[in-house]
């Protein structure tokens, strides 16, 4: 289901405004969420402690507008080495085509990179439901 989809879809169940479903992009090993805008559909980086790279199969960054690895800078993080290379295949770009607001921004289409298992969220729930809850 695409996000307009889904949009759509709580506006006609719940009578939620689409400008007030806003769509998440972060990870539990990072201190940075990139929310939708709601007047368009990226995903906007926290700028100030966050820095957003795409990388190539070299780990070396792209331009912006390119396809490849997704990973970022986390300026905050304390637990961890807070350089990360995550398993995500993402286009990111310098400036939200929607608005006005400053930093970068991810496509909204966010895939696992050719090989990479899956994770996250919706694999968690998938998992759940699959187990036998008899046992
Ligand atoms: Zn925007």
């Amino acid at each position: 289901m695409t996000h307009e989809e889904f949009r759509n879809e709580v506006k006609k169940v719940l009578g939620i405004p689409g400008k007030f479903i806003l769509d998440v992009y972060s990870m539990v090993e990072g201190n940075g969420w990139m929310i939708h805008c709601p007047e368009g559909h990226y995903l906007h980086a926290p700028y100030a402690h966050y820095k957003p790279l795409v990388l190539d199969e070299e780990s070396k960054p792209v331009e912006y507008g390119e396809w490849g690895r997704f990973a970022f800078l986390d300026g905050i993080s304390t637990s961890h080495p807070s350089f990360i290379i995550t398993g995500d295949e993402v286009k990111l770009h310098e400036h939200c085509p929607f608005c006005d607001r400053t930093g970068p921004v991810l496509e909204p289409v966010v895939k696992r990179v050719k090989g990479e298992d899956i994770r996250g969220c919706p694999e968690e729930v998938r998992r759940m439901f699959s187990k036998d809850l008899s046992k």
